[in-house]
């Protein structure tokens, strides 16, 4: 019989609730206990899944064979470092941490004490994108885009380390080569951290990402198109959906020419070009619930020792683009010259209004 792993949740908030949920509900696990700074949330999560509530995690570092780190991004180094040092396995929510030197140490005591450590960088587990990431693809030009309302959570990071660092990191991932220049605009709209930032990246073996992400957006998308030799593919991450097109066999081989077409075959173009000349496929990706896929997929390497889908290393290469992204943002210029306001917070001033406000009636 397998050995039941001891595991804990550090932070049961809004989703470390749902990591003691599904651990609670797996076979071979004992969830041990959940840790939380609010310990009445602490309380409130253990009573419901039948387990202890702890205020501070240190006692938690004794007691288990593996822990899901669900804190706010800015505590990940401080907590998962504990349990490090320890050799304890570990999934820490991403981003991995605040900053590249945080998210270095991490790596670095992972590996010093042969600690599996996984990232929850969880659209590597979203059906759409396994399907992606099972085809020959050499991705040329990539568009992301990552935007929805404001969830009032995760402000202790700006939308580059809350949102766009889930795309930056499927773009390392399908991209496969190092970063070589970033450019990089952002707005702060609610005055702290930026809220919306746009990037464009460039790889060293040609390909080009351009990356969008907000999280004050009206409407919520979370999408990627990408154009290579191999096709073209639009991918819908909310609905798992991917959508390829590829050249046929014959426009392959030799080309499509409209201009060398007769009349009559010309004016068909319009007609065909979606079912003769261009094949296109549509695939719906398992509706599989990814939180329960990345945590099974975790215990699994912490049994095994296999290396986790998303290491420690990845997460750090996608903070490593996202601090230049940040940095390029810093010193990105609104009017053009080095002078004018600068960043994010730091805009021209407004020529007016966009919406006249209506003059106020006085009350009777
Ligand atoms: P949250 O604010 O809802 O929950 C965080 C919890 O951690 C709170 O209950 C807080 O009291 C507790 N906490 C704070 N410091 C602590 C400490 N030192 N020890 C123990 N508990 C502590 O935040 P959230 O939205 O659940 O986000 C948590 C993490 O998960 C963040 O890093 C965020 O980026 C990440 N996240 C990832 C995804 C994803 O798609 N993978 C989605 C949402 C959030």
């Amino acid at each position: 019989m397998t050995k039941r792993l001891r595991v804990a949740v550090v932070g049961v908030g809004h989703l470390g609730k749902e990591h003691a949920r599904i651990l609670a509900g797996l076979p071979d696990v004992e969830l041990v206990g959940v840790a939380d700074a609010n310990y009445e949330l602490a309380q409130t999560v253990a009573e419901r899944l039948g387990t202890k509530a702890f205020h501070e995690f240190q006692p938690l570092v004794h007691l288990v064979d593996a822990a899901c780190i669900v804190t706010p991004t800015t505590t990940h180094a401080a907590v998962a470092a504990e349990f490090l040092r320890r050799g304890i396995p570990l999934l820490v929510e991403k981003p991995l941490a605040a900053s590249l030197t945080e998210a270095d140490v991490l790596v670095q005591l992972a590996e010093r004490h042969g600690a599996v450590l996984q990232v929850g960088h969880i659209e590597r587990f979203n059906a759409a994108f396994e399907e992606l990431d099972r085809r020959p693809l050499q991705p040329k030009w990539i568009r992301a885009q990552r935007i929805g309302p404001f969830s009032g959570r995760s402000t202790d990071i700006g939308v580059v380390l809350d949102l766009m660092i889930h795309d930056l990191d499927l773009i390392l991932a399908l991209a496969k080569a190092p970063v070589r220049s970033v450019e990089a605009l952002g707005l702060s709209v609610f005055g702290g951290h930026e809220d919306m930032a746009n990037a464009r990246l460039h790889f060293t073996n040609g390909c080009v990402a351009d990356v969008t992400a907000s999280r004050v957006s009206p409407v919520a998308q979370r999408t990627m198109q990408i154009w290579a030799p191999e096709g073209y593919i639009e991918a819908d991450f909310a609905q798992r959906k991917l959508t390829l097109i590829q050249p046929s066999a014959a426009v392959r081989q030799h080309g499509l020419h409209p201009a060398r077409l007769d009349a009559a075959s010309r004016s068909r173009l319009r007609d065909e070009l979606f079912t003769r000349h261009l094949e296109t496929a549509t695939i719906d990706g398992q509706a599989q619930d990814q939180l329960t896929c990345e945590l099974t997929h975790f215990l699994d390497c912490v049994r095994t020792g296999h290396r986790p889908r998303v290491t420690g290393s990845d997460a750090r290469n996608a903070i490593a683009v996202a601090e230049r992204i940040l940095f390029a943002m810093q010193h990105h210029s609104w009017d053009g010259n080095t002078a004018g306001p600068k960043g994010p917070r730091d805009l021209p001033a407004p020529r007016g209004e966009l919406i006249p406000q209506m003059p106020r009636r006085e009350a009777a």
